[in-house]
């Protein structure tokens, strides 16, 4: 059992109780980002309900016996709504079991999780929120592309290419978030993308200015397209999903500090003197 993997008690983690609900973050993709909590809600669940973003290979580490619901969208059919799987949280633990949510990279992130533990603390279920690392941290760390640097970036801004209703946020102010931070971390671009760089760069950034697609990241189909904020969209056009697209001058590290990429290449392998 994956719970014998961590020592549960030197690391002072706490029971997984039946009846409870753990929102737990999955991180982007490799396995090797799971936290200890993660990994020990894996091996304690009675139930686990994840969604699409979640990698195979983590849900291998469930506890044998318990029971995998998918709760995503499934053969173009819609996935079920947000009520229902809180509903299915909350029936789950009302039945006594050990509910496991396991969502791609932070439950809080773009995930929903807020929505879900509101719905629990409404109907008294207890639970606990576990975070994950986030695509938009994760991924840019696998592509060689700090999130900060001190010559480039005092600020980021995380934001969604989409609204609920699957067009660019109305809501968001894109002349303020076009001045606000240097670096812009888009989740859920991929589809909006011309429209978003039109926005940015009517709102004053520079068509010239760094940007990155990530795709797939931390995993080992993981692929960076580096380009400028007027062409992006254009270099995107064909990545596969899920991806990142991060703008700013902090791209520019990639080039530097693809690790994933030297890796591959062996180029870290000492030059022959
Ligand atoms: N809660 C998740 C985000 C869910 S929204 C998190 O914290 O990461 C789904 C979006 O996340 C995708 O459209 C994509 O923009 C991004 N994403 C998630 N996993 C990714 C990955 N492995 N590589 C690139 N982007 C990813």
């Amino acid at each position: 059992m994956v719970d014998d993997m961590i020592d549960s008690a030197l690391l002072g983690l706490p029971d997984f109780e039946p009846g409870h609900v753990w929102l737990v973050g999955a991180g982007p993709g490799d396995p090797g980002l799971l936290s200890a909590l993660a990994l020990h809600a894996l091996g304690s669940a009675d139930v686990v309900v994840y969604d699409a973003l979640v990698e195979p290979r983590i849900l291998r580490l469930a506890r044998p016996g318990a029971v995998l619901d998918f709760a995503g969208k499934r053969g173009g059919r819609p996935s079920p709504s947000q009520p229902d799987i809180s509903a299915r949280l909350i029936r789950l633990a009302r039945e006594g079991k050990r509910v496991l949510r396991l969502k791609g990279g932070d439950p809080c992130v773009f995930g929903r999780g807020g929505e879900e533990a509101l719905a629990l603390a409404a109907a008294l279920v207890p639970f606990r929120i576990v975070p994950g690392i986030t695509a938009g941290v994760g991924g840019l760390a696998y592509a060689g592309i700090p999130l900060t640097h001190r010559d480039t970036n005092s600020a980021v801004t995380f934001l969604t290419g989409h609204d609920s209703d699957g067009t660019v946020p109305g809501a968001l102010d894109w002349v303020a978030i076009a001045r606000g931070a240097p670096v812009l971390v888009l989740y859920m671009a991929a589809r909006q993308l011309p429209s978003i760089v039109e926005r940015l760069i009517s709102g004053g950034r520079s068509s010239g200015e760094p940007a990155a697609v990530i795709s797939k990241a931390t995993t080992a189909a993981q692929r960076v397209v580096v380009s400028t904020l007027g062409e992006v969209a254009t270099a995107a056009a064909g990545i596969e999903a899920p991806s990142i697209v991060v703008i700013g001058e902090v791209v520019r590290f990639h080039q530097a500090l693809d690790w994933v990429g030297a890796l591959g290449q062996r180029s870290f392998d000492p030059k022959p003197r």
